[in-house]
C-alpha cells in the first residue's frame, strides 16, 4: 500500500496529492533545473501521473528541451513561483515533484545524481548516490 504524498506550492494556492508508488528518485543538476529551482538542483521524485493530482489551484508551466530533444514542462505557482510539479513528453505515464514542495520532504530518496557535469562548485553531492554524467539510461533514446 502506497502511502499519499502530499504537498504543495509556498503561497498555499496550490496544492496535490500521488496515492502511488514512487517510481524513482534523483537529484538532477543539468543547467534548466538549476533555473526553475534558483539552487544547485532539482530534488525530484518521479510518482505516476494516473494516481497524481492538483486538488487545488492550478499549476503553470514552462517548456525546456534537453539535449536529447525530450520536452520538459516545467510547472510552478504562478503567485508565488515555487516549483511544483514536470511533466515529459517522453515520459506521459510520469510527473516529477520536487522535493522542497512536500509536506515530508523526507518522502524523496535519491538513488542517483544525474548531469554531474554540471555540478556547481558550490553544490555538495551525496558521495553514496550513483553518478550519471548526463541522462539516466531510460532516457538516453
Ligand atoms: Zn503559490
Ligand atoms: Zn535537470
Amino acid at each position: 500500500m502506497a502511502e499519499t504524498l502530499t504537498g504543495g506550492c509556498g503561497c498555499g494556492a496550490i496544492r496535490y496529492e500521488s496515492t502511488g508508488d514512487p517510481i524513482v528518485a534523483f537529484n538532477c543538476h543539468c543547467r534548466a533545473c538549476q533555473q526553475y529551482t534558483g539552487s544547485g538542483f532539482v530534488a525530484s521524485t518521479l510518482v505516476p501521473s494516473a494516481t497524481f493530482k492538483i486538488v487545488k489551484g492550478a499549476v503553470r508551466e514552462y517548456k525546456t528541451t534537453g539535449e536529447n530533444g525530450g520536452e520538459i514542462f516545467r510547472g510552478f505557482c504562478e503567485n508565488c513561483g515555487s516549483p511544483i510539479a514536470t511533466r515529459l513528453a517522453r515520459l506521459p505515464q510520469v510527473v516529477g515533484i520536487p522535493a522542497g514542495s512536500m509536506d515530508d520532504p523526507s518522502y524523496h530518496k535519491p538513488t542517483m545524481d544525474l548531469f554531474v557535469r554540471d555540478v556547481q562548485p558550490w553544490d555538495c553531492m551525496n558521495a553514496a548516490l550513483k553518478k550519471i554524467e548526463t541522462f539516466p539510461p531510460q532516457r538516453s533514446d
